[in-house]
């Protein structure tokens, strides 16, 4: 195979991956390129056309979940890092890509593997002085020095935990070892950020770190899943978690399970960014007796619903804390209203609107000037 027909190979192969896939709002939108590129949204809220792909669909590892597990009959293709540094730099220069993602199969150990994903993005990086994005895959068994090196080069790695904990990851994929491979690694990046200067890093910041579940494959519940998620933001300075919805593949261990429906990762999103950015903790998110969010309702609405519907806030004097609790605003909304506070009385829904709040959200849970916002319509209709 030439080196682009194995890239197509490897990207399209890439997309049949559950972790991280099209569901994911990083890598949101394909377009039916000759190689797979997709439009993805940067930290920064930027978008750019990335490609995301493999250096190899060649794996050791058997985790029960994936399409390039060891034994799996399937057509595989291999990238030496210099050959994939060209060829992803001639996508490049023909404006077909700006940025990459680059992971791998587990071939002669985790730490094999890593050297080779490092040595693709030392290539770009200082021999055709690549500046663009650059998002590189932390391998299961990689070393703090080759995690650092990682850092060093790239402006965001992954280490996939794939589920929350030790007793469902052995069940999800049992030759993977959770503390030590997986929570390690994302332990030591924090640590490099706290230690090390920054300096050292390409653009003078240390890449962000982020992880990814698989998500009801194995009875993991949403509880366990957005614990482990707030202790990652909270002590190893996880930048974000992504969530994607298990989807049975065919000749693997897991092919006969149900798959997990969309809305269920979509509320494990809404719930992330509580936890992350509104200033909620476990115990306000409104867990069921199993310990799964409702799907009929998101988080911030359920929450609102129990604890603001009979009690709303006064949009004029509500601190910036209980301003983010009201479903339809946030925290830009916040700081928006805070402003407009400075200058008038917020008397009326459609003054909301014009800030940006989704005032029609909010108004359940809210007052203006003293008066629920439902009877000032009626009111302004006289
Ligand atoms: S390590 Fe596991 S998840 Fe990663 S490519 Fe290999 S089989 Fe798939």
């Amino acid at each position: 195979m030439n080196a682009i027909d194995r890239l197509r190979l490897l990207s399209s192969q890439m997309h049949l991956e559950p972790a991280e896939d099209a569901q994911c709002p990083e890598i949101s939108t394909r377009k039916k390129d000759e190689v797979y590129i997709s439009s993805a949204a940067l930290p920064n809220g930027q978008r750019i056309s990335m490609l995301k792909t493999l250096l190899t669909s060649a794996c050791e590892r058997n985790c029960y979940y994936c399409p390039f597990r060891a034994g799996r009959d399937f057509r595989r293709a291999t990238f030496h890092p210099d050959e994939f540094a060209r060829l992803f730099m001639y996508l490049h220069k023909a404006g077909a890509a700006q940025g990459i993602f680059l992971s791998s199969g587990v071939f002669n150990g985790g730490m094999h593997t890593q050297d080779q994903l490092l040595a693709t993005a030392e290539i770009l990086r200082h021999s055709y002085q690549y500046r663009g994005y650059l998002h590189l895959k932390i391998m299961p068994g990689a070393e703090k020095e080759q995690v650092l090196q990682a850092m060093r080069l790239a402006d965001r790695v992954s280490v996939n935990l794939e589920a929350p904990n030790d007793a469902r990851l052995q069940k999800l994929a049992p030759k993977k070892h959770f503390m030590e491979e997986l929570m390690q690694p994302l332990r030591w990046a924090n640590e490099i950020r706290r230690e090390e200067s920054p300096h050292q890093a390409w653009k003078g910041r240390w890449a962000s770190t982020v992880t990814q579940f698989v998500v009801g494959a194995v009875g993991d519940t949403d509880v366990e899943i957005l614990s482990t998620t707030e202790n990652l933001h909270r002590q190893s300075g996880l930048a974000r978690a992504y969530f994607s919805a298990f989807n049975p593949i065919s000749d693997t261990p897991l092919e006969d399970h149900a798959p997990t429906p969309l809305i269920r990762q979509n509320r494990l999103y809404q719930a992330s960014f509580l936890l992350r950015d509104y200033g909620f903790t476990l115990e306000d998110l409104p867990f069921a007796g199993e310990g799964n969010l409702p799907l009929e309702t998101d988080p911030k609405t359920a929450w609102a619903q129990t604890h603001l519907q009979q009690h709303p806030l006064e949009i004029n004097r509500a601190s910036r804390e209980e301003l983010l609790r009201i479903p339809g605003i946030g925290p830009k909304g916040v700081e928006i209203i805070l402003a407009a506070r400075r200058e008038r009385r917020l008397c009326d829904l459609s003054v909301l609107g014009k800030l940006g709040v989704l005032a029609q959200r909010a108004a359940p849970y809210i007052l203006l000037d003293g008066k629920r916002p439902e009877r000032q319509l009626v009111f302004a209709g006289w």
